[in-house]
């Protein structure tokens, strides 16, 4: 099938020829935390930054996000780089607050891709949406999320695979590269890939990364530190910026093989 472009921020495309890669940390920390990453995210090649203000964690005693300021923190990153931002709601009561804040891309988790009360509420409005695979959901399950947001009027979707449950637990999930193709046949929109959270580790990252894009992702979403070790979330799978810098760097020729290009 076709695949539609939706287009985040002024201009960055999804769904054709460029690759756009999203990178930014887990989660907003503090103020010169997400300004730096979102230096270091520029510098290195990636169009979008990533952050999560709203954090959807297994344990009640972790870190669970700074809110709102972690939004305002983002939107100040976007200001001083020029780089549109992504970050998650999980409450459709603060729908307003991202909309008011002009998100760029709002992300919807793994844990709410089945929160229907949310994705209609996100079918209404015409930001683009961020759809991350439930952590076991099936292909249908999650064009059927689609179809809520969609059925409301807002087509501007992209599907993120980001690893699904399997009984292997040497990394963290098992990233479902057929699901790329098999996407592709049946749906028109956008599909990237989230090497982080498949992997939950910074070391398999970069070969996860060049199989979506071989595969035809249509973009990467990455999770980058400025100092990975001190991250507060998610510490293993943080890459460092110069990690982050030479996977791009690689990534083009990856990309280029496939007739496809990252700039
Ligand atoms: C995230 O991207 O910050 C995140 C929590 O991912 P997922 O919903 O895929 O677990
Ligand atoms: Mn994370």
């Amino acid at each position: 099938m076709n695949t539609q472009t939706v287009t985040v921020g002024k201009k960055v495309s999804f769904g054709g020829f460029n690759i756009p890669v999203i990178s930014g940390p887990c989660s907003v920390e503090t103020r010169d935390q997400i300004l730096t990453a979102a230096d270091c995210a520029k510098e290195a090649g990636a169009t979008i930054l990533r952050g999560g203000a709203f954090k959807p964690r297994t344990r009640p005693e972790s870190f669970q996000g700074l809110g709102l300021a972690g939004v305002d923190l983002l939107c100040e990153a976007r200001d001083a780089t020029g780089l549109p931002i992504v970050t998650e709601l999980m409450d459709v009561r603060l729908l307003d607050e991202f909309l008011n804040r002009k998100v760029d891309l709002i992300q919807v988790g793994s844990r709410n891709m089945q929160n229907f009360d949310l994705l209609k509420e996100l079918g209404k409005t015409q930001t683009p949406i961020l759809l991350k695979r439930g952590l076991a959901a099936t292909l249908d399950e999650w064009l059927a999320a689609a179809d809520y947001i969609a059925s409301g009027g807002n087509e501007q979707i992209i599907l993120c695979e980001r690893g699904i449950r399997s009984f292997e637990y040497s990394y963290r999930n098992t990233l479902d590269i057929s699901a790329i193709p098999a996407l592709k046949a049946r749906t028109h929109f956008p599909v990237i890939v989230d090497p982080s959270h498949a992997a939950g580790k910074a070391a398999l990252i970069p070969s996860l990364a060049k199989a979506a894009i071989a595969a035809g992702a249509d973009g990467l979403i990455i999770e980058m530190h400025p100092n990975p070790a001190q991250s507060w979330s998610d510490a293993e799978q943080a890459l460092s910026a110069q990690d982050l810098s030479s996977l791009i760097h690689d990534l083009k020729k990856v990309a280029l093989a496939v007739g496809r290009d990252i700039s």
